[in-house]
C-alpha cells in the first residue's frame, strides 16, 4: 500500500511538499528519491533506452523482466502489445521512475534515469495511466493540473482535441463543475478523456499513453486518435492497447509476453511472421 500511496502521490507535482512531510509524520522514508547532485534535464532529445532491465515487485520472488533490453529512438512512435500480464504498465512505469529497477538501468538520452532530478524527469513526460487519477476540484483545475501557466483558453483547446468540450460544456457548471466525492460522477471514457487533455495541455517530449483511450467508443476514440497522433509528432510516444485497431499507426509495434520481447516490427511484417501478434491479431477479428 505505502508503493500504491507513492505512486499515487507522484501524479500530484504541487502536492508533494504535502505527502513529504505525511511520509515523515508516518516516518516512513521514500523508496524513490533524489540521488545528491541529480541532474535536471534541459532540451530533452527523448531517447529511451532499457538497458539489462530487470524487475520485479517488492519481495515478490516473481521477475517480470529479466535482462530486457530495447530503445526507443527519439520522435519515434511505438505501439506495445501483449496479453495481459506482460508487464506493459509496469515497463512504463520505469521510465518517471514510479518504481525503480532491480537490475540494468533506464536510460533517457543516455541518463540513467536514477541520476536525474525526479521532478525534472516527470515533468518532461506527459502520461496517461490504465488508472486514471482525478483529484476533487473542478474540470478546469484537473486539466490545468498538466500545465499550471496554461490560460484558460489553451484548456478549452485541449479538452476539444481530446474530444471533452462537449460533454463539459454539457454539465450545468461546465468547466467549474466540481469532480470528486460530492462533485459530478464522471463515466470511465470521461475520465480518460480528461487525462488525456491534461498531457495535451503539458508540453513533453516523451508521451506515454496506457490503455488511454479504452473506455471510449468508437466514434470518440477516432477523434482522440487523430488527435493524439498529430499531437505525437516529434515526440517520442508510447502506445499500449488491446484494441489492435488503435495501434496501426505505430511505425513499430513490440509484442511483450512474460518471457520478454517476443518480436517487434511493422504491422504487415508481424502478420508476415504468423507469431504471437498474428495470433492475437486473429483472436481479435475472428
Ligand atoms: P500488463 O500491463 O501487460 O497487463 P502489468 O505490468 O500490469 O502487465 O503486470 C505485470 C505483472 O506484474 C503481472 O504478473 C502483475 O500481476 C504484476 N504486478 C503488477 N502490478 C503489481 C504490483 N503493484 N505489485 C505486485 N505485482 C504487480
Ligand atoms: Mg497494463
Amino acid at each position: 500500500p505505502i508503493q500504491k500511496l507513492t505512486h499515487m502521490s507522484m501524479q500530484f507535482q504541487e502536492g508533494i511538499t504535502g505527502f513529504q512531510r505525511f511520509m515523515e509524520m508516518m516516518n516512513i522514508e521514500p523508496s524513490i528519491k533524489n540521488r545528491p547532485n541529480s541532474i535536471k534535464l534541459a532540451n530533452l532529445e527523448g531517447e529511451i533506452e532499457f538497458k539489462e532491465v530487470s524487475f520485479c515487485y517488492g519481495d515478490h520472488d516473481h521477475n517480470v523482466f529479466v535482462h530486457l533490453s530495447f530503445t526507443i529512438q527519439k520522435g519515434e512512435y511505438i505501439a506495445l502489445v501483449g496479453p495481459s500480464g506482460a508487464g506493459k504498465t509496469t515497463l512504463c512505469s520505469l521510465i518517471p521512475r514510479f518504481y525503480d529497477v532491480s537490475g540494468g538501468a533506464v536510460l533517457i538520452d543516455g541518463i540513467n534515469v536514477r541520476d536525474i532530478d525526479i521532478q525534472s524527469l516527470r515533468s518532461n513526460i506527459g502520461i496517461v495511466q490504465q488508472d486514471v487519477y482525478l483529484f476533487s476540484g473542478t474540470i478546469l483545475e484537473n486539466i490545468r493540473y498538466g500545465n499550471v501557466h496554461a490560460s484558460d483558453e489553451e484548456v478549452v483547446m485541449a479538452a476539444k482535441r481530446a474530444n471533452a468540450h462537449d460533454f463539459i460544456m454539457s454539465l450545468p457548471k461546465g468547466y467549474h463543475s466540481e469532480i470528486g466525492q460530492r462533485g459530478v460522477k464522471l463515466s470511465g471514457g470521461q475520465k480518460q478523456r480528461l487525462s488525456i487533455a491534461r498531457v495535451f495541455l503539458k508540453d513533453a517530449p516523451i508521451l506515454i499513453f496506457d490503455e488511454a483511450t479504452s473506455a471510449l467508443d468508437n466514434e470518440s476514440e477516432s477523434i482522440v486518435k487523430e488527435s493524439l497522433e498529430a499531437f505525437a509528432k516529434n515526440r517520442t510516444t508510447i502506445v499500449i492497447a488491446h484494441r489492435l485497431s488503435t495501434i496501426r499507426y505505430a511505425k513499430r509495434i513490440i509484442v511483450l509476453t512474460e518471457e520478454g520481447i517476443a518480436e517487434q516490427g511493422t504491422h504487415d511484417e508481424l502478420l508476415e511472421k504468423n507469431g504471437v501478434y498474428s495470433h492475437l491479431y486473429s483472436k481479435q477479428f475472428n
